[in-house]
């Protein structure tokens, strides 16, 4: 439609917002294209499944009210089906700023206030991250498209993408974004089809201006949404408008997910944040103390520093302990009471742990022995303990997928992967499983 049409459609849309009383504008009509006819009359072709029965007699004397009072003149409209062929199409982009007011305000999204880029300790780990997402938040659209952040749990990838928002907010108060955990994509989404109001869903996610999903990877096996993100990422992308996301795992690793979307997952720029230094992980304590208005004493941070490295989570979660504690037993924060509140948290610090340490902690529990593992066998008996090793491995060592799969016996990323998954899902299915596999992790860390 040419762009004159166009504007006029999209103006009386506006001008129906908040003022057709009870008449309820469906989103797709957005969509829907306006031609002229004759001198009075209009057509609108309506996009993809939408009818002509379904616009009702209310909002059709409402659109022409619109628009004659847009055009100066009275006109009726026709409304027409679009043809198959060219339903089957993703639908155009509309411009931003003709969202309708009211949606923008019901859809801010639900951010934790801390999370923010002034919060974030930045180091070796984490600079180009960092980086990339302070260039995205300023130039949405422009600077990498997507942005894409893998990092294992724990990290700051949540912390960082909401803090993209949250600059994005402060600085383009009118820009439409949403923030969404995939999973709550997936949801979305289904619930969208179980109402029959797919279209709806569409125009929420496709006519954005910054689209930020966390942990992507959970669309793995979700067939139907992954079809649906791709054409919403399409959409985006063609209009340039900014798409983030992140995972727990880089493009290429994340199983059973269409390689058309780990190709463009890698179309702009993909970063990884690492574990932090031992100098990053004392700022970061600092900084977390300082948030709950406390500082710690030196000797206590070089403490945790050293004795939690995992991740920042567990950083957090031990000065929260730290300070719970010294409320609790109303006592001064010094190098004993950290201690003694960190007890049972605490690894022997500088102790590096090898995939052979856990191989051996899982043989004392399995009927088994290492060359099985690092055959080829694949029974039960051998396939899981081989599976709980290599789900310890991604843990507790730093080694890489690779590296995990060599060691049993040139075994190929994905299949650690696999395991990895896999062992993950029973430990959070079974309990007498969980117990058995934090017993040998146990073991492993204090032998
Ligand atoms: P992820 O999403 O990667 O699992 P989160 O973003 O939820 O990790 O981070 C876990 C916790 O660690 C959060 O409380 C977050 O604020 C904190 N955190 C992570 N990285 C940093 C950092 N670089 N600076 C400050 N806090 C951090
Ligand atoms: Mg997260």
């Amino acid at each position: 439609m040419a762009p004159a049409e166009r504007n006029l459609w999209l103006q009386a849309l506006s001008q129906l917002d908040g003022h057709s009383g009870d008449v309820p504008v469906p989103p797709w009509l957005a969509q829907a294209r306006l031609d002229a006819v004759d001198a009075s009359h209009l057509a609108v072709t309506l996009p993809g499944a939408a009818r002509a029965a379904d616009v009702s007699a209310a909002l059709r004397s409402a659109l022409e009210q619109a628009l004659e009072k847009a055009l100066g003149r009275q006109v009726a409209l026709e409304f027409r089906s679009e043809p198959a062929s060219a339903a089957a199409e993703p639908p155009a982009v509309e411009p931003a700023p003709l969202w309708p007011e009211r949606w923008r305000r019901d859809a801010r999204p639900p951010l934790n206030p801390q999370y923010t880029f002034e919060n974030f300790v930045t180091g070796p780990c984490n600079r180009m991250a960092h980086a990339s997402s302070l260039a995205v938040s300023d130039l949405p659209g422009r600077a990498y498209n997507p942005l894409f952040i893998h990092a294992s749990v724990g990290l700051g990838k949540s912390h960082l993408m909401q803090g993209i928002c949250h600059k994005v907010l402060a600085t383009r108060p009118q820009a439409a974004m949403m923030y969404v955990s995939c999973e709550d994509f997936v949801n979305q989404f289904i619930a969208s089809i179980e109402r029959g109001q797919i279209d709806e869903f569409r125009y929420k996610f496709r006519y954005l201006d910054v689209l930020v999903i966390d942990d992507i990877h959970f669309l793995a096996d979700k067939d139907r949404t992954q079809e649906e993100f791709f054409h919403t990422f399409n959409t985006l992308y063609q209009a340039q408008k900014q798409v983030v996301l992140s995972s727990d795992s880089p493009p290429h690793e994340i199983p059973r997910i269409e390689e058309r979307l780990v190709s463009r997952f890698k179309w702009g720029l993909v970063v990884r944040i690492d574990r932090p230094s031992y100098e990053t992980r004392v700022a970061i304590l600092q900084k977390k103390a300082r948030l709950r208005g406390r500082d710690l004493p030196e000797d206590v941070i070089h403490y945790i520093a050293s004795a939690v490295d995992s991740n920042n989570r567990e950083l957090e979660g031990a000065v929260i302990r730290i300070l719970g504690y010294a409320s609790l037993c109303n006592r001064a924060i010094d190098m004993d009471l950290a201690k003694e509140a960190l007890r049972d948290l605490v690894v022997a610090p500088s102790r590096v742990i090898t995939i052979q340490n856990i191989s051996d902690a899982v043989l004392q529990r399995f009927n088994t022995r290492l060359s099985d593992l690092q055959s080829k066998r694949r029974a039960q008996s051998v396939a899981l303990p081989r599976q709980i090793c290599m789900y310890l491995a991604r843990r507790i060592t730093n080694r890489s997928l690779e590296e995990i799969g060599a060691f049993f016996g040139g075994r190929d990323h994905t299949t650690v992967l696999h395991a990895d998954r896999k062992i993950q899902q029973m430990v959070g299915h079974d309990p007498a499983f969980r117990g058995l596999v934090e017993a040998i992790e146990g073991h492993v860390l204090r032998p």
